[in-house]
C-alpha cells in the first residue's frame, strides 16, 4: 500500500494470508532540507526494528530510491520480489471511478483529468503511481479512491442547489472523502456485531486532522459531510467545515482578499486553529483544562457540529443500529465522544461514562449503556489494510 502525499510517502507491506504488516514506513518533508525516512520491519526472530534515515530527499523519485534501499538493507527485498500487487491511495476519483481500478495508461490519464477537482492531492498521488510503475513494471497496481465508497449517495444528497449547468459542465457535486476509512469501519462494525453489513444502518464519524461523517444504510453510503472538496462539513484541525458561502463575499469586499487567499485561509487557518490558534486536539484539551476560554469554545463548537450531523444523519436513515467513532480524536478523546453525544438519549444514544473513559483497548470496543439501543463503537482506523484488501480483491476479480 502506498499513500503518496505532497511532501510525504507512507507505505505498508502486508502479508494478506494473516493480514500482518511485514514492513512499513514514512518518508517525510520530501523536497525540504530536513527530510527523513522512518522504516520499520520485523527481523527474522519477529522482533520489531526501526531505522531513521536522515538524508535529503529532493523529490518523490529520491524518496522511493531511499525506500528501496531501506527495504534491501532490512532484508525485505525478497518479499518485494514476490509482491502480488501495489495499492495506491488516490484522493479524488471524480464521477468516473466507482471501484478500485487496476492502473494502466488510460487510468493514469483519467486520474490526471480529475486533478482540477483535487489540486492539493491528486498530483502527489499520481507522482507516487508513476514512480512505482517505473520501479515495479511487472507488479499489478491498483488505484483505491477516497471518493469511491460514496458513489452510492443518491442525487438528492449529492447535488447542490446551484445552477444545474455547474454540475453538467463543471462536475460541481458532493463527492465525499475518507471513503476507505468509512468502508473499513462499516466492515469492522458488521464483524464486531456479527451481522451482515446489509442488515445495519450506521453513522460513522472519522475524527482525525481531517474529519467527516457518513450515513450508511444497509452497507451503502447514502450521505457524507465532505463535498466537492474536503472542506465541507465538520470542523477540522485547520479547515472550517460548513460556513455561509456569503462570508467569502463579505470578507473579500471588506479586506480585498482574493480567491486564492480565501481558499488558503479556509483550508489552513480555520477550523480549530482559527478558533483558538491550535489545531492539535490534545493541546486544545490541555489549554481548555487550564482555563483557556478560546480552547473551550473550540471544543464546544467542534462537538456541537458533530451532534448536528448525528441528528441530520439519524433523520436521513430513520433508524440507526450503531454510531462509530474512528481516527485520532474519535479513538482517543473520550471527552469529545461524551460531549458530542450529550442529550441524545431520546435518540437511543446513551454513553456509559465508565466504558467511555476506559482505555488500553486492542481493537473495537463499545461504550453505550447496557440499555442503550444504539451501539456506540470505537473502531481503530486502518485505511492501509482496507486499501490492501481492496487491491487484492481487484486483482483477483480480473
Ligand atoms: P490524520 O488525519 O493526520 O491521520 P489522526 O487520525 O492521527 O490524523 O488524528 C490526529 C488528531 O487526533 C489530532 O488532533 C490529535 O491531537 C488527536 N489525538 C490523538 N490522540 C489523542 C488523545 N489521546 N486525545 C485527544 N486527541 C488525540
Amino acid at each position: 500500500m502506498i499513500n503518496s502525499g505532497s511532501s510525504s510517502i507512507k507505505y505498508e507491506l502486508f502479508d494478506l494470508d494473516d493480514e500482518s504488516v511485514r514492513t512499513s514506513g514514512e518518508a517525510q518533508r520530501i523536497g525540504e532540507r530536513e527530510s527523513s525516512l522512518l522504516h520499520r520491519w520485523n527481523d527474522a526472530q519477529g522482533s520489531a526494528e526501526e531505522l531513521t534515515y536522515n538524508e535529503p530527499l529532493a523529490d518523490h523519485a529520491a524518496a522511493f530510491d531511499a525506500i528501496t534501499t531501506a527495504l534491501r538493507e532490512s532484508g525485505s527485498m525478497q518479499e518485494l520480489d514476490s509482491l502480488a500487487g501495489i495499492g495506491h491511495r488516490v484522493v479524488h476519483g471524480g464521477e468516473q471511478f466507482k471501484t478500485p481500478t487496476e492502473i494502466d495508461h488510460d487510468v493514469v490519464e483519467a486520474i490526471r483529468a480529475v486533478c482540477v477537482l483535487a489540486p492539493l492531492h491528486n498530483p502527489a498521488n499520481l507522482t507516487g503511481i508513476e514512480v512505482a510503475l517505473e520501479l515495479f513494471p511487472e507488479v499489478p497496481q491498483v488505484a483505491v479512491f477516497d471518493t469511491a465508497f460514496h458513489h452510492s449517495i443518491p442525487a438528492h444528497a449529492y447535488r447542490y442547489a446551484v445552477p444545474a449547468s455547474w454540475y453538467r459542465e463543471h462536475q460541481v457535486r458532493r463527492y465525499g472523502f475518507h471513503g476507505t476509512s468509512h468502508a473499513w469501519v462499516a466492515h469492522e462494525a458488521a464483524k464486531y456485531l456479527q451481522q451482515p453489513a446489509a442488515a445495519l444502518n450506521l453513522i460513522s464519524l472519522h475524527l482525525g486532522n481531517g474529519a467527516s461523517a457518513a450515513a450508511i444504510r444497509a452497507g451503502r453510503c447514502v450521505d457524507t459531510s465532505m463535498g466537492l472538496t474536503p472542506l465541507e462539513g465538520l470542523i477540522m484541525g485547520t479547515r472550517s467545515g460548513d460556513i455561509d458561502p456569503a462570508i467569502l463575499f463579505h470578507v473579500s469586499k471588506a479586506t480585498g482578499a482574493d480567491i486564492e487567499e480565501l481558499e488558503s485561509t479556509l483550508n489552513r487557518e480555520s477550523g480549530l486553529k482559527g478558533i483558538c490558534g491550535v489545531n492539535d486536539m490534545r493541546e486544545i484539551q490541555r489549554l481548555a483544562e487550564s482555563g483557556d476560554a478560546d480552547a473551550q469554545l473550540a471544543i464546544d463548537m467542534y462537538c456541537y457540529r458533530i451532534k448536528k450531523y448525528i441528528g441530520a444523519y439519524y433523520a436521513a436513515l430513520g433508524h440507526v443500529d450503531a454510531l462509530i467513532f474512528t481516527a485520532g480524536i474519535g479513538e482517543n478523546a473520550a471527552l469529545i465522544r461524551q460531549q458530542a453525544c450529550e442529550g441524545l438519549e431520546n435518540l437511543g444514544i446513551s454513553i456509559d461514562d465508565e466504558k467511555n473513559a476506559s482505555d488500553h483497548h486492542d481493537g473495537t470496543f463499545e461504550i453505550q449503556t447496557d440499555s442503550g439501543p444504539v451501539k456506540l463503537l470505537v473502531i481503530p482506523a486502518n485505511e492501509e489494510l482496507e486499501i490492501a484488501r481492496q487491491t487484492a480483491a481487484c486483482i483477483k476479480g480480473k
